[in-house]
């Protein structure tokens, strides 16, 4: 099989074994890079510049044509289509990428498909018109239900904005229903993170992703913060909010289930889920990432660039230890951790137990501080391990 025009040229000798690797239902991830302001921590490939959507929709079918036919139109599992922000996406559009999706790969046991919409952005119509198109999960940037600091984060939505996304998403017909909380937001109270969390419960989300500020990139936010014009809250107050909040989910219906990420019984991202247990997906689109086999690639972050087919794909190819390394890196980041016992076996297979236990030598220490616990044969981070997590996770960089 010839490889299509819009597959990078670095990409196109390792064609059969990625094929081979496709066997395995994937995951579908769409980047649309489109936001209708720049909000100010934000770090994502995303731009204002409308003028380029034509270029990158067409681009988007291209690929996903192209990549279809390259791998022989594998099976899909999960689809997301996230950004930027999607529900900028027009129900034409959508409607051709739903459809192109469809023609090009196996969507029959398709399990979920989210979309990720903004407050601001949707309204019922559009989302019963995405609903219609077959998405069937939505999760919504709601960051907070505080105006102001709503306002500091440069969100184009309010709170009210915020509630009446969730309530359109549910009366359109998405029974799943994800939103995002931030924390650490400079003027953040404990009192108000927990009050968010019920509002959201209260609204029926099925699933809820809490991400810390970060603002390790340049970026306005961070700007203010260097200035002295605005105070970011202790590490000692963001990890109390964590905790409280952590502490707080199970009465809301929400069980955490990875460090970011709670849900309600049988509610828990499946397309997420494969990031962290390593099953294969396939990103389409400026700034995404696949894994396939031994590969992981990037496609170019460059807008206008990656829409002409010109932009760079870093490719890097994983050693065994390398994907032995990832077992842990990525699965100690969920609940139920990793199967240590299965680990060593597969790295004595590998003629790897040597890396396992120096792994285990330098774990020992994070044992004795209460951040990691062994289960039976299962390894995990404990509550606290979970909010430290960096320095375990270093373990096996
Ligand atoms: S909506 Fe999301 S992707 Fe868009 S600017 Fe804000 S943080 Fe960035």
């Amino acid at each position: 099989m010839a490889a299509p025009d819009s597959l990078p040229a670095r990409l196109a000798p390792l064609l059969p074994a990625l094929r081979e690797a496709a066997r395995e239902p994937l995951g579908l991830y769409l980047h649309w890079p489109f936001c209708r302001d720049r909000c100010t921590y934000c770090s994502f490939v995303t731009t204002r510049d409308g003028g380029l959507e034509a270029a990158v929709l067409a681009r988007l079918l291209e690929e996903i044509r192209g990549w279809g036919r390259a791998l022989g139109s594998p099976a899909l599992d999960t689809l997301y289509l996230g950004g930027g922000t999607p529900s900028l996406l027009g129900l034409e559009a959508l409607g051709a990428l739903s459809r192109g999706i469809r023609a090009a790969f196996g969507t029959l046991g398709l399990a979920e498909a989210t979309l990720e919409a903004n407050p601001g952005t949707v309204d019922q119509d559009w989302l019963q018109g995405a609903r219609r198109l077959g998405w069937d999960r939505v999760s919504l940037g709601v960051q907070s239900f505080d105006d102001a600091l709503l306002a500091r984060l440069g969100r184009i939505h309010d709170g009210a904005a915020a509630e009446q996304a969730l309530r359109a998403a549910s009366a359109a017909g998405f029974a799943r229903r994800s939103a995002d909380l931030i924390l650490g937001i400079p003027g953040q109270r404990l009192s108000g993170v927990l009050e968010d969390a019920q509002r959201l419960a209260d609204l029926g989300v099925t699933h809820l992703s809490i991400y810390m500020l970060d603002l390790d990139k340049a970026c306005p936010l961070r700007a203010e913060v260097e200035a002295g014009r605005l105070a970011l809250p202790s590490e000692d107050d963001v990890a109390e909010c964590f905790e409280a909040l952590q502490a707080r989910l199970p009465a809301l219906g929400l069980e955490p289930y990875e460090i970011s990420n709670a849900a309600a019984p049988g509610e828990h991202s499946r397309h997420n889920l494969r990031y962290w247990e390593r099953r294969p997906y396939l990103g389409l689109g400026p700034s995404a990432a696949s894994h396939l086999g031994r590969w992981r690639w990037t496609a170019s972050p460059v807008i206008p660039a990656w829409a002409e087919g010109r932009g760079e794909t870093e490719l890097q190819e994983l050693d065994a230890a390398e994907e032995l390394g990832e077992v842990p890196l990525l699965g100690l980041r969920l609940h139920q951790g990793v199967d240590w016992d299965a680990l060593r076996a597969r790295a004595e297979r590998d003629g790897l137990l040597p890396l396992v236990d120096a792994w285990e030598q330098n774990l020992s220490t994070f044992h004795s501080q209460g951040l990691l616990l062994r289960e039976g044969p299962r390894l995990r981070l404990t509550p606290r391990g979970m909010l430290l997590s960096n320095p375990v996770l270093q373990v096996f960089v």
